[in-house]
């Protein structure tokens, strides 16, 4: 998702109270930010963060980051926050390539990754955020009993995706090719922006769940 850019969107971003600055100095900190212990998710490529902000409503002892590359998409959560603001939700604008630059090892239990941009040539595969460089990274974050959730309606990614699990030694915890027909792990499903809109098409849902 990369809407035209809003003038302004950067500095906005840079005065929000939701809106980590310096993401990197406060790496083994970020119970503090909070000021409580509970555990951390993270969404990962978050666009304008409704899935998130809909856990972060249901849970209260959940603390959630969401994590978007482009200010102008993260500007349209910022102003949603405005609107209803949550404590347990912070949002940081970068990419996650350098997310081992922020989170110290166990810092993280869970990551989401929702309708991840599909990088189709082959030659950008390691941008893909579920690609074995991603999971090395995840690797590094995440606490032993974590996991990455992930939800595409793209197959060619979701297969690539599934793959990639295999080759990072990781476990499949779960797996579906029919999200909205499956029983069991449409359970406490929350739609993202994406979801509604490429299953309003009559587009499967694919969703796994990870761990090691
Ligand atoms: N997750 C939302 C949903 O399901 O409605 C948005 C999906 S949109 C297709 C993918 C989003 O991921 C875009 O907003 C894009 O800017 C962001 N993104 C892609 N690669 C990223 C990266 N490496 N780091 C941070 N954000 C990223």
């Amino acid at each position: 998702m990369r809407l035209r850019n809003i003038p302004g969107s950067r500095e906005a971003i840079a005065e929000n109270h939701w809106c980590i600055q310096e993401p990197e100095h406060q790496k083994g900190n970020w119970h503090q930010i909070f000021g409580n212990n509970h555990p951390i998710h993270i969404e990962i490529g978050m666009g304008k963060g409704r899935f998130l902000m809909t856990l972060a409503r249901e849970n209260p002892n959940i603390n959630y980051i969401g994590i978007e590359k482009y200010s102008s998409v993260l500007l349209r959560a910022l102003q949603k926050m405005e609107e209803a603001p949550l404590e347990n939700i912070r949002f940081i604008r970068m990419d996650a390539e350098t997310i081992t630059d922020i989170f110290l090892q166990d810092e993280v239990t869970k990551i989401y990754l929702n309708f991840s941009d599909p990088w189709p040539k082959d030659r950008h595969a390691k941008r893909r955020l579920t690609s074995r460089q991603f999971f090395a990274r995840y690797h590094l974050i995440l606490q032993q009993e974590g996991c990455v959730e992930f939800k595409t309606d793209n197959q060619d990614l979701f297969d690539f995706s599934l793959e990639e699990v295999r080759e990072a030694g990781w476990r499949l915890d779960g797996c579906t090719r029919d999200l909205h027909h499956d029983e069991k792990m449409i359970q406490g499903n929350i739609m993202t922006e994406y979801e509604e809109r490429f299953s309003s098409m009559g587009n499967p849902i694919y969703k796994l769940i990870a761990s090691r």
